[in-house]
């Protein structure tokens, strides 16, 4: 009965000290269930892993234990377009720039369209055609003004002194008659604007022994003279070496003359100011509204060569003269020539310039040179007077007026 007695105590000591404990539980994991630390007891289920998708630059990896499995996806690449970068269709990541559109001119038929995208821009262009050379008789052509509907003529009418009128388009009624007596400046470098707020013109001193001085008439669409100043250089003895540049916004002109590029009128027709122009800087008044009507030459080239040349922005090249044949045509920066034609003209600010192969045909081309559209009609010369305006000279001197819009 004690031997039995000692045995059941024996029993009862060993199940209070061994299996008999308070289980200190370890959290479950991923892989493992609950577990007790003490006795490596364990209780429910493992919890399995709490995958997240693979991602283009990761691959499949759980949330709570950092495991991965397989590799990272890779981008999925589409190929860069017009206007979107190479792009990541899956995360949506880009490399590198669009590749921008490679626009083809308007034509008469199509508008600006990019030769990979097809997409276009604005509308074709149009091609009209004016003929005021009946309404010129007797008179020289002035500006013409196709947004107002008015133009132009003027004829000597004593020496030293012009008289201007301006004629309605659509009837050739003279709305506006100015005498402009510009006395001792001989008034023969005239430049008329088109598509631009103001007529105007330049006059070189014919009497001044010195040849210093010009003047500088600026006549509003009603008239008006709106400017009458004198400047201190004389425009028409220096014309080969000299730029005039006449840049405007709706209020502002500034006539630039000189290699240095400073202008030397600086007018603000909003207030009436002539100013001093100072330490004003041409690149500030923005080339958007530039008018050029001179040879603007910014490299010495050969003279022997080239007879004429003048800068044009939108071929980043010159529209040249060459002196062995007369013909006209352009060369790029280095006067390495690009196309050669009997005739061509300066590029208008739509990027246009009429050329001709015969002095008797004229087409348009545009800045790659393709040619655009006939011009109808016989013409011996052309010029582009500024904005998107062609003077067209026909076989018998009279002129008619190309505008493009
Ligand atoms: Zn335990
Ligand atoms: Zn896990
Ligand atoms: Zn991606
Ligand atoms: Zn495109």
């Amino acid at each position: 009965m004690r031997i039995i007695q000692l045995l059941l105590t024996a029993i009862m000591v060993l199940i209070l000290s061994g299996c008999g404990h308070v289980h200190t539980w370890e959290d479950a994991t991923c892989t493992e269930p609950q577990k007790c630390i003490e006795c490596g007891a364990t209780e429910g289920e493992a919890l399995g892993h709490d995958w997240a998708e693979a991602t283009c630059d990761s691959p499949k990896i759980c949330n709570r234990c950092g495991i991965t499995e397989g590799e990272a996806l890779g981008h999925d690449w589409v190929d860069a377009t017009c206007e979107t970068p190479k792009t990541c269709s899956r995360c949506g990541i880009t490399e590198g720039e669009a590749l921008g559109h490679e626009w083809m001119s308007a034509t008469t038929e199509a508008p600006k369209t990019c030769k990979v995208c097809g997409k276009t821009e604005g509308d074709p262009i149009s091609v009209k055609i004016y003929d005021f050379s009946e309404y010129y008789k007797g008179y020289r052509r002035g500006a013409f003004n196709s947004d107002l509907g008015v133009f132009v003529r003027y004829k000597q009418e004593d020496y030293g002194q012009d008289i201007v009128e301006i004629l309605d388009a659509s009837d050739g009624e003279v709305v506006s008659s100015q005498i402009i007596t510009y006395g001792e400046y001989d008034g023969r470098y005239a430049f008329w604007g088109n598509n631009f707020p103001y007529s105007y013109r330049l006059t070189a001193c014919d009497k001044d022994p010195n040849h210093q001085n010009s003047r500088v008439i600026l006549l509003g669409w009603d008239g008006e003279i709106l400017i009458d100043d004198t400047v201190p250089i004389n425009l028409y003895l220096e014309n080969n070496k000299w730029n005039v540049v006449f840049t405007s916004d709706d209020n502002i002109i500034s006539i630039v003359v000189g290699d240095d590029s400073k202008p030397i009128r600086y007018y603000n027709l909003q207030t009436s100011e002539i100013l001093d122009p100072g330490e004003i800087d041409v690149e500030l008044l923005g080339d958007v509204n530039t008018h050029r009507f001179s040879e603007k030459i910014d490299e010495p080239y050969d003279e022997t060569v080239w007879s004429y040349c003048d800068y044009q922005p939108i071929i980043d090249g010159f529209l040249v003269k060459r002196a062995s044949d007369e013909k006209w045509g352009y060369v790029d920066k280095d006067f390495n020539e690009i196309v050669i034609y009997d005739d061509a003209t300066a590029f208008c600010e739509l990027g246009y310039a009429l050329v001709s192969e015969d002095r008797n045909h004229y087409y348009l081309i545009d800045s790659d040179f393709n040619k655009i559209c006939d011009l109808e009609g016989d013409y011996k010369s052309a010029g582009m007077c500024g904005g998107n305006l062609f003077s067209v000279c026909k076989p018998d001197d009279s002129y008619i007026e190309v505008v493009l819009k």
